[in-house]
């Protein structure tokens, strides 16, 4: 609609390739006409440099609860020491809950699963289990972490697992559990996932041992459609989808709380290849397009969307990481050709 105001969204470049990707992927929503004002934010390294030690500052948490919808590029996590992770502070001050990641093949990028027809989406519940952050030494050669999972937070993610299948019509939710061995914990989501479902009576449901889930994923993955998980299961298993359909650097993500939701790239900052312009943008790119279907603009997402598919699929002008071999441009030469099929 042409006279609908454009809708403000929080965006993050973040760290090391995040202000490369998240430049390219506002160029490529700018062309396809995209209504969106852009407000910036700073949240990862930056913050932690100037002495914020939960790695986002209030001003950027001020902007994603008015806006309520934020776009983020990599953030930094410092490994071993003291600081937080900026992403795990996000998460748990916006409460968002579901991490939900599609894995649907995509044309032009070469796997050893091409043409299997996988297209199913992970849904990890994100803020619970081992991720609560409650460490500590119980004795000097004994640690400990607590895993935590509650009943509320079972049904909520599954829940929106099931919400998420009617939606876009699948079929089965699969509840993917290590409740063999941790009958209390895993056990809950289980049971959850039981109870919850049974008020669904249009999708199939289906349980899994977490480890079986894994091999199934890799010896025939179109079996899956809608596959839930706690936190550390779910961050394992989403990875190892991901490498099934090509990989880090096309894994869009979207992270979902009852009152803002968040868009991703799978990816980390890959310090290696940040200022060269290297980096491919398709992951914050696939993320964005989640984005603008969750804020209504379903036709700029599929132009957008359809422009990358023929991209990939023409297979000129790629980035290295997904180039034949020896044929990978930059980052800018990529988005031009992405901005050109736009059509
Ligand atoms: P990474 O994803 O940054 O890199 C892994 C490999 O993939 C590297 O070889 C990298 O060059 C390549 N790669 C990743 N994205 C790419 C892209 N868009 N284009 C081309 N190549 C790409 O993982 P890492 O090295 O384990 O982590 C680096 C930093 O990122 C760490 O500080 C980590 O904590 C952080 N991280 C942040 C997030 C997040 O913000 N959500 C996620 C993962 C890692």
């Amino acid at each position: 609609d042409q006279h609908a105001s454009p809708t403000k969204v929080t965006a993050i470049a973040g760290d090391g390739i995040g202000p490369e990707v998240m430049r390219a992927t506002q160029a490529v929503l700018a062309a396809a006409g995209a209504r969106i004002e852009w407000e910036d934010a700073v949240a990862g390294a930056e913050a932690f440099r100037k002495g914020v030690g939960s790695g986002a500052p209030q001003e950027t948490l001020d902007s994603i609860a008015a806006n309520r919808v934020a776009l983020k590029g990599p953030l930094e996590t410092p490994v071993g020491f003291g600081e937080k992770s900026a992403n795990v502070t996000l998460r748990k001050v916006f409460e968002m809950y579901a991490n939900i990641r599609p894995v649907r093949e995509i044309p032009g990028i070469r796997t050893p699963f091409a043409g299997r027809g996988i297209d199913f989406v992970v849904v990890r519940e994100n803020v619970e289990d081992l991720y609560a952050g409650i460490e500590h030494m119980q004795t000097p050669g004994v640690a400990q972490c607590l895993k935590v999972i509650t009943e509320a937070g079972c049904e909520r993610i599954v829940a929106m697992a099931a919400a998420l299948a009617e939606a876009e019509g699948r079929r089965k939710v699969t509840v993917a559990t290590k409740a063999n061995i941790m009958k209390l914990t895993e056990g809950m989501m289980k049971r959850v996932g039981e109870r919850v479902l049974k008020e669904h009576p249009s999708l199939v449901h289906e349980h899994m041992i977490v480890d079986n889930a894994a091999h199934q994923m890799v010896v025939r993955p179109e079996q899956f459609d809608v596959c839930v998980m706690t936190n550390m299961n779910g961050d394992i298993l989403s990875d190892l989808a991901a490498g099934l359909v090509g990989g880090l650097g096309v894994a869009p993500s979207s992270n979902i709380g009852d009152e803002v939701a968040m868009f991703e790239a799978v990816h980390g900052s890959a310090p290696q290849i940040a200022g060269q312009g290297l980096a491919n943008p398709t992951a914050l790119l696939l993320s964005s397009v989640m984005m603008l279907r969750h804020i209504g603009d379903f036709a700029t997402a599929r132009r957008v969307e359809h422009a990358l598919y023929v991209t990939l699929e023409e297979g000129r002008d790629l980035t290295g990481d997904i180039a034949a071999p020896g044929q990978g441009v930059g980052t800018d030469a990529y988005v031009a050709r992405v901005i050109a099929n736009l059509g």
